[in-house]
């Protein structure tokens, strides 16, 4: 066997595409709820891969079925069904509230597939309202759902089309958590409202349980569908296998993916009988989508997650970060505010730490801890789910020293 090719940090500024900023630690491999860089440096993982990781680094029941899966088929096509796709579809039809299930490979083609279909499903339904337009789509300032041209232009982050025009049309966006303001929008040409039940990327900012009720009631009175993204709520991440749950809101089509492969790809949407009748034979489609390898990996994530010792433990590790955040901030006074739901959580900084928040992951770096922004203004924690309390302690031990050190430059300043 010949030998690796020799990489360092400086190697993704030589060859790759400068779409990201990455740390500067190269990370090769983890544990549970640790991280090793190339230079044997421990780490404790705050980030679970954005929101991905929920049953932590290599867990073994996870490499179990993956290696059982590769020795017995990886990919055959849709042209063939295949036993892990399907016991991945009952898993989801049963534990929600969706009759079928559709699979691709990420959160933006699961939104892409979502507002393809709520389009299509509107336009199949013509007939029954006298051939009325009916393609709108209404969705929210700092949402995110993704990047492809379609997914970006309905985000609601002007920075993140800005030079990537034409945009697709249809496309409306509105104040999250304003209820009035969709009151006054929505119309029976609107044919779809995406939402977030938590914006996660736009600041780990909860929807107000009546916004998502009158969002529920309008698309009613409309006929437009209702999708939630729960793209990185989902799979136990709020501490109920989907947020929808706990808002007492069923939406008409709701995306997955993140954490369903905790790490290998995949993602998902769920919807009725009736909606998905509008995907017939033909109308869209995903090569990788549901092949036997993701799904094998899906479904026993799933099975992982879904019973009450997971989802309570998402709960406990939820106040106990809580209170661990809030102990650092009575020490360091850096945070307005500490938000979000389950292990999803943001603090986001007071307007004299305005645009900081990459700071402060900087320093947790160097203190061993990887941590997330959501926003200039916000650190993002999304653990896993299983994260151990011991980990918890000693990631917020080098928080608080992450903290304190760009508390002082301010201080200095
Ligand atoms: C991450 C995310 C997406 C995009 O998922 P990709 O897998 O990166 O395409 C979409 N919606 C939400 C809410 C997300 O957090």
């Amino acid at each position: 066997m010949s030998q690796p090719i020799p990489v360092t940090r400086q190697t993704f500024d030589d060859v790759m595409v400068p779409n990201y900023a990455p740390a500067q630690m190269v990370p090769v491999r983890g544990e549970g709820s640790r991280m090793w860089d190339q230079e044997g440096r421990e780490y404790v993982d705050f980030t679970g891969g954005i929101a991905v990781n929920a049953l932590g680094h290599a867990n073994p029941e996870l490499v179990k079925v993956i290696e059982e899966q590769a020795r017995k088929v990886w990919h055959i096509g849709n042209g063939y069904t295949n036993e892990p796709v399907l016991r991945l579809a009952k898993a989801l039809t049963e534990a929600t509230f969706a009759d079928k299930a559709f699979f691709c490979n990420s959160g933006l083609e699961a939104n892409e597939a979502a507002l393809k279909l709520a389009r299509r499903y509107a336009y199949d339904h013509a007939a029954e309202r006298g051939g009325k337009e009916k393609s709108e789509i209404i969705s929210f300032y700092n949402s995110f759902h993704g990047r492809s041209l379609f997914t970006v232009s309905v985000g609601g982050q002007a920075k993140y089309t800005e030079g990537f025009g034409p945009l697709p049309g249809g496309i409306m966006h509105l104040p999250y958590n304003d209820l009035a303001t969709v009151e006054a929008t929505l119309s029976d040409a609107t044919a779809a409202v995406i939402v977030e039940p938590v914006q996660g990327e736009g600041g780990v900012l909860p929807a107000d349980p009546d916004f998502l009720k009158g969002l529920r009631a309008l698309c009613d009175k409309h006929g437009a569908l209702l999708i939630f993204d729960e793209v990185q709520t989902g799979v136990g991440r709020t501490g109920t296998l989907y947020a929808y749950e706990q808002y007492g809101v069923t939406p008409d089509i709701l995306t997955t993916a993140k954490a369903l492969g905790n790490g290998y790809p995949i993602g998902g949407i769920l919807t009725t009988s009736k909606i998905a009748a509008s995907f017939s034979p033909g109308t869209h489609g995903c090569t990788y989508g549901g092949n036997p390898l993701a799904t094998a990996v899906a479904g026993r994530v799933l099975e992982l997650i879904n019973t009450p010792e997971t989802l309570n433990g998402v709960k406990l590790r939820h106040d106990y970060f809580i209170k661990g955040i809030e102990a650092i901030n009575a020490r360091h006074g850096v945070f307005a505010d500490v938000r979000g739901m389950g292990l999803l959580i943001g603090a986001v900084l007071k307007p004299a730490f305005a645009g900081r928040a990459k700071d402060i992951v900087a320093e947790a770096e160097k203190n061993g801890l990887m941590l997330l922004v959501a926003g200039g203004d916000v650190v993002r924690f999304a653990p896993s789910l299983n994260i151990p309390f011991a980990d918890i302690d000693a990631g917020l031990a080098s928080l608080d020293k992450a903290v304190a050190a760009v508390a002082a430059t301010a201080k200095a300043a």
